[in-house]
C-alpha cells in the first residue's frame, strides 16, 4: 500500500487525459486561449494505460478520468476498457461537462465504466451559457444526465461549484431538480484554482451557509455516514426521506486534507500530490527513456513521500498553484 509520511494511504487516482475541453468555465478556464501543451507532450493511450497499471499494482484501487473534458479525446471509451481489462481498479469513474455524454453513455458503461460526475453550475439557460462561456448547451448536458441515468451509471453525481454572486441562488432549485430526478447532488465551495484569478474568499459561500439555505428553503437535511474516510463530501439525505441526495464539498471552510488518499496524473505525465501542488513530478521522461516498472515504483514512491499536508489556502501566504484546474482535471 501506498503511504505518505503522514501516514495518509493512497488509494484513488485521478488521472487527466487532455488539458483540452468545449466549455471555458469562469472558475477554471482563462478567458484568452491558453497555451495548450503540443500533442506530442501528452501522454499516449498506451502510455497512459501503463501508468495506470504501475499505479494500480502500487495499491491504488478507484480511479477518476477527468480534462480538461475527457470526452473531448478521440478513444476514451477504449482506454476504459482497458483499464477495466486491468483487473485493479475496483471503481472507474469520469468526471464531464455532460456536453457528449448522452452518445456516449452507452459506450462508457459497457466498457466498464461504474459511475459518472457531471458539472452544472446552473439551470437557467442565459446563465449557464455566461458561467460555460458557451451557447446553448444546458439541454445537452442535461438530456446527457439523463442518459447516464437510464444507462445504468450509478450513481449519478452532478457537481455545481458554488461561486457567490453567480450562481448561490440556484441552490435550492438544484436541491429539488436532484430529488426530481434522484439524483446526488454535490456542491463545492469555489477554489482559486481559476486562470483568470477572480477567487477571492468573498465569493466563498461555505457549506454550512448553503445548508443553513437549504434549511430555510424548506428542505432540511438529515447527516449520512460518508462511504469511506477520504470521501471528499459531506452527505446528507433530505429529512422527508425524499428521493435525491445532497453532497457538501467544503475544501476552504471545513478542509479534508487530514485524510486525503489521492493523487493526480497529468495528461503530460507529471505527478500532482496536491490539487494545490506548487509543482509537478515529472514520469513522462521515465516512461519514453524505456524504465521498468520497477523504475517507475521507486519514483512513485519517492514521490508520494513528499505528498503535502494540505492546500493552506486559508493561510496570509497562501500562493496558488502552479496550474490551473484545466491542465490538473477535478
Ligand atoms: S487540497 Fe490537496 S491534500 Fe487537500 S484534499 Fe485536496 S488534494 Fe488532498
Amino acid at each position: 500500500m501506498l503511504t505518505d509520511k503522514f501516514g495518509r494511504q493512497i488509494t484513488d487516482l485521478r488521472v487527466s487525459v487532455t488539458d483540452r475541453c468545449n466549455f471555458r468555465c469562469i472558475y477554471c478556464r482563462a478567458s484568452e486561449p491558453e497555451n495548450y501543451q503540443p500533442p506530442e507532450h501528452l501522454l499516449s493511450w498506451p502510455e497512459l494505460e501503463r501508468l495506470c497499471g504501475i499505479l494500480g499494482r502500487l495499491g491504488l484501487r478507484k480511479i477518476r478520468v477527468t480534462g480538461g473534458e475527457p470526452l473531448v479525446r478521440p478513444g476514451v471509451e477504449e482506454f476504459i476498457a482497458r483499464l477495466a481489462a486491468l483487473g485493479l481498479y475496483d471503481d472507474i469513474a469520469i468526471t464531464t461537462n455532460g456536453y457528449t455524454l448522452a452518445e456516449k453513455a452507452p459506450t462508457l458503461k459497457a466498457a466498464g465504466l461504474n459511475r459518472v460526475n457531471v458539472s452544472l453550475d446552473s439551470l437557467r439557460p442565459e446563465r449557464f451559457d455566461r458561467i460555460t462561456r458557451t451557447r446553448g448547451a444546458l439541454k445537452r448536458v442535461l438530456a446527457g444526465i439523463e442518459a447516464a441515468q437510464a444507462g445504468g451509471l450509478d450513481p449519478v453525481k452532478v457537481n455545481a461549484v458554488i461561486v457567490r454572486g453567480f450562481n448561490d441562488d440556484e441552490i435550492s432549485d438544484f436541491a429539488r431538480f436532484a430529488r426530481h430526478r434522484g439524483l446526488v447532488m454535490r456542491f463545492i465551495e469555489f477554489m482559486p484554482l481559476d486562470a483568470d484569478h477572480i477567487w477571492d474568499r468573498t465569493r466563498v459561500v461555505p457549506a454550512a451557509e448553503m445548508r443553513r439555505g437549504l434549511e430555510a428553503a424548506g428542505l432540511p437535511l438529515e447527516e449520512l455516514p460518508r462511504h469511506y474516510a477520504s470521501e471528499t463530501a459531506l452527505r446528507y439525505r433530505f429529512a422527508d426521506g425524499g428521493p435525491g441526495e445532497i453532497g457538501l464539498v467544503a475544501p476552504v471552510s471545513e478542509p479534508f486534507c487530514g485524510k486525503c488518499s489521492r493523487i493526480r496524473l497529468t495528461a503530460d505525465g507529471k505527478i500532482r500530490t496536491c490539487l494545490f501542488s506548487q509543482f509537478d513530478h515529472d514520469l513522462r521522461g521515465l516512461l519514453r527513456a524505456g524504465a521498468p516498472e520497477s523504475e517507475v515504483t521507486a519514483e512513485v514512491e519517492r514521490i508520494v513521500e513528499m505528498k503535502e499536508d494540505g492546500h493552506h489556502i486559508n493561510d496570509p501566504d497562501f500562493v496558488p498553484p502552479n496550474r490551473t484546474m484545466v491542465f490538473i482535471g477535478g
